[in-house]
């Protein structure tokens, strides 16, 4: 992947070139407000870095899923005010400002205002329609627009750089481009778990969707040593053992699936740890009545929102003397205060994991989210990441659209 010192050196420097940054900045929202500006502040530190150059930066970049159209719920006017924020506390200069549209006049203008130094963001890349569209020449034209408002492109929004979309792959055809340091960084840290990872490599999944995950959980019981299983996928684990789930998160579809999962685990001995115990509620909601039961009795009429006590110990106990932990998705719905305790339980085992000199990787921007709002700091982590598809479509070895058009320079 060419970097932006060579992609500066191809155009002669940078300086009053316009440049087109792909960032992630898909945060996640209560009403206008950030809840957790983590992604916004990974993108700082390239955006910082072309305006040093003197190039002028536009920004671009997606917010939650609009369909396709405008809509104000999904403005990335807050996130581009927050940007401001981060970018004005170095004093370097230079206005930031944000234009109300991804292509067209408004936009054109605004890019044509830009002075050497200055940052322009667009507003959400999927009120567009071809941002996302499946078909080929929707999304190229679309490109094409955007490619039009600058001389050169850098991908730094590592979160999506498993989609074949628009601002992401169709663009970097079009325009000299580079690789981001936040699209390089989070790669090399990728690579080395995927192809050298120190043992025992332990991996943690959680989250609301086995689905989502399911490719990884096959790559990974040829890789890692040891598979910790909690958040909403770990019922349909539990089902597939035989357990009543009751009103627990359940993948019917998935569950031969996972038993064969189970199956070829044991065969080549990749130890698979599920939960023996359960907070269980009769309703999704943070005052909803609850208690812990056994991982194997669960009540037909109850639902499953964390991982009990003794599992919290179970799995600190078998994270104890990991070389290598990833992390990827929260083991309870952790947004809420009672079912929080699991999650809680894990980062802190991760942390302890990273003092002792471990490498410990947390991916996902729930998970992320999480050990923030837990109070951690980055460096109580070897990496967090900020993309959580991505990075698990990497460690399962998958060719990455957003990585490889990054390639042939
Ligand atoms: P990440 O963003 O870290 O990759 P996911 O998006 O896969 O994680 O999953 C995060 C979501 O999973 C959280 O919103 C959390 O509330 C939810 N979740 C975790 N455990 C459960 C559960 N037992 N029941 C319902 N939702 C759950
Ligand atoms: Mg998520």
């Amino acid at each position: 992947m060419r970097t932006v010192e060579q992609l500066s050196e191809d155009l002669g420097g940078l300086s009053g070139r316009t440049v087109l940054v792909r960032s992630d900045l898909n945060v996640p929202l209560d009403g206008s407000t950030i809840t957790d500006d983590g992604r916004v502040r990974a993108s700082v530190p390239t955006i910082d870095g072309l305006r040093e150059q003197g190039a002028r930066v536009v920004v671009c970049a997606h917010l939650g899923r609009p369909k396709g159209s405008p809509d104000p719920a999904y403005s990335l006017a807050p996130v581009a005010a927050r940007l401001g924020e981060l970018l004005e506390q170095d004093g370097r200069g230079g206005t930031v400002s944000f234009v109300e549209e991804t292509v067209g006049e408004r936009a054109a203008a605004a890019v044509a205002a830009l002075d050497d130094g200055d940052v322009l963001v667009l507003e959400n890349l999927r009120f567009h329609p071809g941002e996302t569209a499946k078909a080929d020449e929707d999304r190229a034209d679309f490109a094409r627009q955007l490619a039009d408002l600058a001389d050169a492109f850098v991908s730094d929004g590592f979160g999506v750089v498993h989609r074949a979309q628009a601002s992401v792959y169709d663009v970097a055809r079009l325009l000299p481009h580079a690789a981001g340091g936040l699209v390089r960084s989070e790669v090399e840290v990728m690579r080395a778990l995927r192809e050298d990872p120190q043992r025992p490599y332990a991996v943690v999944l959680g989250g609301a969707k086995v689905s989502d995950k399911l490719g990884v959980i096959e790559s990974l019981i040829s890789v890692a040593d040891r598979l910790l299983v909690g958040g909403g996928m770990v019922f349909t684990f539990l089902k597939a053992q035989g357990h009543e789930v009751g009103t627990s998160l359940l993948e019917e579809d998935q569950v031969d699936t996972v038993k064969g999962y189970l199956d070829t685990a044991a065969e080549r001995g990749v130890e698979i740890v599920l939960p023996t115990d359960i907070v269980v509620a009769d309703a999704f909601s943070a005052d909803a009545a609850h208690e812990v039961v056994a991982a194997d009795a669960m009540p037909a009429d109850r639902m499953g929102l964390d991982i009990g006590p003794d599992s919290q110990e179970l799995f600190a106990q078998r994270l104890a003397d990991a070389r290598t932990v990833f992390w990827n998705g929260p083991m309870g719905a952790f947004e809420m205060a009672p079912f929080a305790d699991g999650t809680r339980a894990v980062a802190a085992a991760l942390v302890e994991r990273t003092r002792e000199g471990a490498m410990t990787v947390v991916g996902g921007g729930d998970s992320a989210a999480a050990v923030r709002e837990f109070g951690y700091a980055e460096d109580d982590f070897g990496h967090i990441s900020t993309g959580g598809g991505a990075s698990l479509e990497y460690l399962e070895g998958k060719d990455l659209p957003g990585l490889s058009v990054l390639e042939d320079a």
